[in-house]
Order: structure tokens, then C-alpha cells, then sequence
């Protein structure tokens, strides 16, 4: 979800509340990154400091968990928009595509295989960029890419916004066939925004997945053991 920092409309406790309101157990701040500059995002410097502010307000709640994440945007080149370093410190690092979606399939390939193999991105977000209506899928080999997800130990997400559905079902259905983890993400820019999360359990559901497959209904711990590179077998 994205708050004040960037293009969202909610400050970092009015999100955190709202969740709470909503019972759930656990979140993750995603504001986006520089690339994204009508959205005011984030470079660096602005990143670690919204980690600070996001570290002091959740410290102020109880009976939820705050990750400290980035929507990081996946360049047209294959690069990704944050430096390692500043990735490495991320609890949470969705790799997404905003920009240059008509390359052709080979480009987009190449960028979105990229982005699995570096080491810090957990998930990859809102995977086609379809806009329901408006915008086509990009296109991309969502076989290979989803291959190479469960390889590396990535995730994937169905963006429960409406206006994307994203895996959508048949690729969602793919991705569980490949014991990859589904997270229905609401990408919620208000505290309203919170409550698309039906539309997302609507496409899980569509895609014929169990609770047991999407990783956001597990428990936190079970959860953060599950994000790549966060585990504490392979912190150390
Ligand atoms: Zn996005």
C-alpha cells in the first residue's frame, strides 16, 4: 500500500489504523521509487528516511506488523530503479513494470527475469501492467517467467485492484501449479483502497486458489519466513 510519501492519500498511521480496523494481522508500506516522478517517488535518501518515520509510527501500535517495503520499478533496460544496498535494507521489495510497456516481448522478458534474479525483490507486482479497458497486457512469455519465479524463490501477486486484476486467472492457476506463492495485494493509495481486497479474493477464487496458496492469509511468521533472503535459515 502507498501513503503520503508518495502518491497516496493516507499517512503512514492512518494506514496502519484503517488495517487494523480491518483486522488484519500484519501489511506493507510500498511507496513507489524515483522512477515514478509524477508520483513523487523515492530515491535513496527519501526512502530511508520514510523507513525511519514508517519504524517510529509502528512502534506507537500493537497486534499488527508493519514491513518497510518499495514498489521499485523494473527501468525499460532491465535495471532496477534502487541500488542493491538500499534494496538489501527493504523488508519487502516489489519489482514492478510502469514504464515502457509496448517493448517488445524479448525486452520485457529479459527485464522481468532480471528483476527475479536479483537477490532482494520478493515478489513481482501487477505482472501484464493491463489496465482492465484501457490498456493491453504487455507482452511477455508468463511460462518462462513463472519458471524462473519458482527457481528463485519469488512471488507473485494478484494486484486486487479492479481496474487491474493482475495475474490474472489463468496465470495465477500456472503460477500455484508451480508451488509459487500468491500474494493478493490491494495496492491501496487511500484507507478505502483497503477494501479491494475482495476483488482479489474474487480472482484467487476464480483461478481455482485455497487459502493454503495465497501466502498473505498465512501466519506473519510464516509469512516473513517465506520472503527471499529473509528467512532466518538464510539470513546468516
Ligand atoms: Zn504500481
Amino acid at each position: 500500500m502507498h501513503t503520503t510519501a508518495t502518491d497516496g492519500t493516507a499517512t503512514i498511521s492512518e494506514m496502519i489504523l484503517a488495517a487494523k480496523s480491518r483486522g488484519l494481522k500484519y501489511i506493507a508500506i510500498t511507496d513507489h521509487s524515483k522512477r515514478v516522478s509524477m508520483a513523487n517517488g523515492l530515491d535513496a535518501d527519501r526512502l530511508r528516511l520514510h523507513w525511519q518515520e514508517i519504524d517510529k509510527v509502528r512502534g506507537q501500535f500493537s497486534g499488527i506488523e508493519v514491513l518497510r517495503g518499495i514498489e521499485c520499478d523494473i527501468l525499460e533496460d532491465g535495471t532496477l530503479d534502487l541500488d542493491d544496498q538500499v534494496l538489501s535494507e527493504a523488508d519487502w521489495v516489489i519489482a514492478v513494470l510502469h514504464y515502457g510497456l509496448r517493448q517488445p516481448q524479448e525486452q520485457i522478458d529479459l527485464r522481468l527475469l532480471n528483476a527475479i534474479r536479483n537477490p532482494h525483490v520478493s515478489i513481482i507486482g501487477h505482472p501484464s501492467a493491463r489496465i482492465i479497458n484501457k490498456r493491453p497486457p504487455v507482452a511477455w512469455s508468463f511460462e518462462t517467467i513463472l519458471k524462473s519465479a519458482a527457481e528463485h524463490g519469488v512471488m507473485m501477486e494478484i494486484n486486487a485492484s479492479y481496474q487491474r486484476l493482475d495475474l490474472d486467472d489463468i496465470q495465477a492457476a500456472a503460477a500455484r501449479d508451480l508451488g509459487i506463492p500468491i500474494v493478493i495485494s490491494t495496492d491501496a493509495h487511500s484507507t478505502g483502497g483497503l477494501d479491494g481486497m475482495e476483488y482479489g479474493v474474487y480472482q484467487a477464487r476464480r483461478a481455482g486458489l485455497t487459502k493454503a496458496e495465497v501466502a498473505n492469509t498465512w501466519p506473519f511468521e510464516d509469512f516473513r519466513n517465506r520472503i527471499r533472503g529473509k528467512s532466518p535459515s538464510r539470513s546468516t
